[in-house]
């Protein structure tokens, strides 16, 4: 399996399993197999409310002598409402004790975006919490202590524009190991793949097929798809693979993780096959003309009426 080396030195497996909107009952079924036909890097977030499920699975998979934990990458985020240096800990350790695991070899803040405890989605201006109030430094202050304690070997963010990475590496003891965004041919994200090669911080590309299933409340009506792009098509049969296949070669051409999401046994299959797909320099010309800055997940569920939060704020755009 194609890995790739953090700064910590600890090699992460290059294509994981994305479990966004993977059911309960779905999920658990989708990690088993997964683990079974090789996957070892498997993304998590108690905000996909699957947690448990996923753990149950790896838990099954270690039991049973399938995988070693040390072969293992878990990750999972902090979410928006457990920002305050107090609440990091204990939503550490809920997610911990969901995947039956005594540490977690990365722990994401899952957004630049804070809630007030208790808060699973907002629905009004109350439920935000500023960053000016609480900013992400302390947040960031009480991760490194939960390295410091064994609990996650490596601590990073999501979804952070290139000026929060660099202030966020200004005031950190231990450097953000990762910026997991989203990134596909549609949002290349040419400058913070530079800022991140410069600072050592990795990258990796989620919604790297676009996101189809995302619930339609977050759909834009006419937004483009990728798996139907006459470019990708037109790659895909060139080299006789799928579209999904040319988008995760592309994104690990790029020296970034990808992490599809999947429960279907014949997608994953077909997904962890793309590692050993290799594109041609006129591949990769044709599809960086693709590039149109469009966000499938546009934080604009963040941004309503009484928030403190603007998408131009979000993503210093
Ligand atoms: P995605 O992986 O781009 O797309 C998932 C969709 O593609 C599902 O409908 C899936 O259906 C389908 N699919 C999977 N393999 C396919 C294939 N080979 N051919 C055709 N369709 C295929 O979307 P995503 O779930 O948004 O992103 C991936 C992961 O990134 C998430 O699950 C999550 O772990 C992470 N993520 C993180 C953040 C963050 O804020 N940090 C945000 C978004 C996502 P089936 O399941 O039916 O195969």
């Amino acid at each position: 399996m194609l890995s790739f080396t953090l700064a910590s030195g600890d090699r992460l497996p290059a294509l994981g399993l994305g479990t966004w909107k993977s059911a309960p009952g779905a999920v658990y079924a989708a990690v088993k197999e997964a683990l079974a036909i090789g996957y070892r890097h498997i993304d998590c977030a108690p905000a996909y409310q699957n947690e448990p499920e996923v753990g149950k699975a790896v838990a099954e998979a270690i039991d049973s002598g399938m995988v070693a934990r040390t072969d293992l990458w878990l990750t999972s985020k902090l979410w928006n409402d457990a920002h305050a240096p107090e609440q990091v800990q204990p939503a550490l350790q809920k997610t911990l004790a969901d995947l039956r695991v005594d540490f977690l070899d990365l722990y994401l803040i899952h957004w630049p975006v804070v809630f007030k405890p208790g808060v699973m989605f907002p629905r009004r201006g109350e439920d935000y919490i500023s960053l000016d109030a609480l900013p992400i430094s302390l947040t960031w202050k009480a991760l490194e202590d939960c390295v410091a304690q064994g609990l996650v070997r490596n601590i990073g963010v999501c979804n952070f524009s290139v000026r929060k990475l660099d202030t966020l590496c200004r005031q950190a003891a231990i450097r953000p190991a990762m910026n997991q965004i989203e990134l596909h041919p549609y949002l290349q994200q040419g400058a913070m793949l530079e800022f991140c090669r410069e600072n050592g911080i990795q990258v990796t590309a989620y919604s790297p097929l676009g996101s189809g299933d995302r619930p339609a409340g977050m759909k834009k009506s006419g937004e483009p798809t990728l798996l139907d792009n006459p470019v990708i098509q037109r790659v895909a049969a060139k080299h006789g693979v799928t579209p999904a296949q040319v988008l995760l070669a592309w994104g690990l051409s790029r020296k970034t993780v990808v992490i599809p999401k999947s429960v279907n046994p014949e997608r994953m299959r077909q997904n962890l096959a793309a590692a050993q797909l290799g594109l041609d320099a006129q591949d990769v010309a044709d599809i960086a003309t693709l590039d149109r800055g469009y966000r499938f997940v546009d934080g604009s569920f963040f941004a309503g009426p009484g928030s403190p939060y603007t998408l131009e704020q979000l993503w210093d755009e």
